[in-house]
C-alpha cells in the first residue's frame, strides 16, 4: 500500500491511495466520514427566545456549528467517569446572549473553554429585529457522524478510481477529442494526441473525448480509451474545522486498525487460540 500527498494543509487533503482494494478505499472514506468523533452541541437551554424562530429550530441549527475538538481534553460521555452527567471532560459550555436589531453568528456564541470556540467566526444564525432577544445555555458533547451529521468532520469526503488513459497507434492527431474534453487533458504531440503533463488525476472519466474519436469515423472502436486502475484512488477529504485534516485521517485509520485488532481477538477468543 502506497499513499501519495497532492495536497495537504490545515482543512483540505488530496491524495492518492495505491494498492488497495474498493472495498478498503470505501472502508477508508466511511472511516473519515463517520467514525472519527468531534464536538457538537447537544442540549440547549434557552431563557428568553422572541426571534422568529422556534426553540428547536435554533437548538437545531446551533448543533450543526462547527467546534475546535481537542480530542486529548474532551472524551465521550459514556467513557467519562461522571457516567454521562457531564462533567468539564465530557461536555463543554457555551452562552448566548444577544438583541436586536443584530445579525448574529456563530462568533455570539461564547465558550467557556477558548478551545472550543466554533471553527469559523462567521456562520448566520438568524437576524434579529428591533427587541428581539435571544438568551441561552449551550452544551457540546463527542460524538460520531454516525450517530448524527453534526459530529462529522469532513464537509467533503469522497474517491474516485485512478484514471487509466490509453491511446493506440491508430491515432492521427486529428484533435477532435482534444476540443471535447472540458478538463484540458489531452494535448497534440508529434502526430498523435498524449495526456498533458500532470493532468491526468483532473481526467473525470466522462469519455467524451472516446465519443469524439468515434464520431470522427475512425471504425468500431476509439483510438483513445478511458479505464480506471482498480487498485488506486485518488481521495479529496476537507475538514470541517473542528481539527486538522491531517488528524482526520490518522483517527480514521487508527479507528480500522482497532476494529481489525478487535475482529483478530473475537476470533481468538472462538478459536481458542491466544489463551492458554
Ligand atoms: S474522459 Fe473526459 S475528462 Fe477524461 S480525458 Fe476524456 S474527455 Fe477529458
Ligand atoms: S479523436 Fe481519436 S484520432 Fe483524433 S486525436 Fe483524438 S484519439 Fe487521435
Ligand atoms: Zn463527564
Amino acid at each position: 500500500m502506497e499513499i501519495a500527498f497532492s495536497r495537504l494543509d490545515e482543512r483540505v487533503a488530496k491524495f492518492t491511495l495505491s494498492g488497495v482494494s474498493t472495498s478498503f478505499a470505501n472502508m477508508l472514506r466511511r472511516a473519515m466520514a463517520s467514525e472519527v468523533p468531534t464536538l457538537a452541541i447537544e442540549d440547549v437551554r434557552i431563557y428568553d427566545n422572541t426571534s422568529v424562530l422556534f426553540d428547536e429550530m435554533l437548538a437545531h441549527r446551533l448543533g450543526l456549528i462547527p467546534l475546535r475538538t481537542n480530542l486529548e481534553t474532551y472524551k465521550p460521555r459514556s467513557e467519562c467517569s461522571c457516567e454521562g452527567a457531564g462533567c468539564d471532560a465530557c461536555t463543554a459550555t457555551y452562552t448566548l446572549s444577544v438583541e436586536g436589531p443584530k445579525m448574529v453568528y456563530s462568533s455570539d456564541l461564547i465558550p467557556q473553554d477558548p478551545d472550543t470556540a466554533p471553527a469559523e467566526e462567521d456562520i448566520p444564525i438568524i437576524e434579529l429585529a428591533k427587541d428581539q432577544k435571544i438568551v441561552l445555555g449551550a452544551y457540546a458533547v463527542v460524538g460520531t457522524g454516525k450517530a448524527h451529521a453534526k459530529w462529522q468532520a469532513t464537509t467533503a469526503c469522497g474517491y474516485k478510481n485512478y484514471p487509466v488513459i490509453t491511446i493506440d497507434a491508430r491515432c492521427d492527431g486529428c484533435g477532435m477529442c482534444i476540443d471535447e474534453c472540458p478538463r484540458d487533458i489531452l494535448e497534440v504531440a508529434q502526430g498523435r494526441v498524449r495526456v498533458v503533463e500532470g493532468r491526468r488525476e483532473l481526467c473525470s472519466l466522462c469519455r467524451l473525448c472516446e465519443r469524439a474519436c468515434l464520431a470522427g469515423g475512425i471504425g468500431t472502436e476509439a483510438a483513445i480509451r478511458i479505464s480506471t486502475d482498480d487498485e488506486r484512488f485518488i481521495f479529496v477529504v476537507e475538514s470541517d474545522g473542528s481539527m486538522p485534516v491531517r488528524e482526520i485521517i490518522e483517527r480514521a485509520l487508527q479507528y480500522i486498525q482497532k476494529s481489525s485488532d478487535d475482529l483478530i481477538d473475537v476470533m481468538n477468543e472462538i478459536t481458542g487460540e491466544g489463551t492458554e
